[in-house]
């Protein structure tokens, strides 16, 4: 069966953003903001603290490897907003973005803030969010530059790994263009979100994981790093999502 996914990522940056605070909402916040090592929570729409546990739980199991994979020595504390209600969540992102993602249950604002919508599996969006904080700080011109690489990075390393056989596009063997990866997440385009682990994987598999953090600081200027055209980068991830996935039926 083809696997949809039931919430969507996303994230939006612009450096008109960076210097807003990160606490301005239409949701009420109602607790002092809780911290963790690594994190400071403010939570609203009457949510409890116990929501963080799952969150920072996640986020330890995760938190070193990811900095190592993008060779990032440290970071600053990252902010976590979380809302409850979902028309606070998309007033406020509309009234701080200028746009706002219906379906999104997560987005980054500015350098160092995370929010999130409370639904899905919180924990598991908080760290694809992370990913994406962490690749912004190997290059802060990354956000959604160019999307397909952006968001292939954080759902490789927030391990959103889904098996082609069971992605009927890809079992039909239509492979989606990288232009077509990269239309803009309001015009329906989620497949990013399904295919996004297996193109980091086939870079890293094929050049190295130093290519990879190479990609990120270049923007994914694939001739540059990777030494081929789009094209050729094309046809080579899908020989490879096809030896190393649907190879011997
Ligand atoms: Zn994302």
């Amino acid at each position: 069966m083809f696997y949809l996914r039931v919430f969507f990522l996303m994230a939006v940056t612009s450096p008109l953003f960076l210097i807003i605070s990160c606490n301005n909402n239409t949701g009420t916040l109602n607790t002092e903001p809780t911290e963790s090592d690594h994190f400071t929570f403010s939570l609203y729409d009457g949510l409890p603290n116990s929501i963080t546990t799952s969150i920072i739980n996640e986020m330890n199991n995760n938190y070193d490897r990811i900095l190592n994979d993008l060779n990032v020595p440290s970071l600053q504390k990252t902010k976590i907003e979380i809302w409850d209600d979902e028309a606070h969540f998309q007033n406020d992102m509309k009234r701080d973005l200028g746009v706002n993602y219906p379906g999104s249950s997560g987005y980054i604002y500015g350098l160092n803030c995370i929010r999130l919508l409370n639904r899905g599996n919180i924990a598991h969006n908080a760290v694809h969010e992370f990913a994406h904080i962490v690749s912004l700080n190997v290059n802060n011109n990354f956000a959604n530059n160019p999307r397909w690489f952006w968001e292939a990075v954080a759902t490789y390393e927030s391990g959103e790994f889904n098996n082609p056989k069971n992605i009927s596009y890809l079992a039909a063997g239509n492979y989606p263009t990288i232009a077509e990866l990269n239309s803009n997440f309001n015009s329906g385009n989620y497949k990013i979100y399904e295919v996004g682990y297996l193109l980091s994987e086939y870079i890293i598999d094929t050049w190295s994981k130093i290519s990879y953090v190479n990609m990120i600081k270049q923007n994914a200027n694939i001739e540059s790093v990777l030494g081929i055209t789009t094209q050729q980068f094309e046809a080579g991830w899908k020989n490879f999502v096809m030896t190393k996935y649907f190879a011997g039926g």
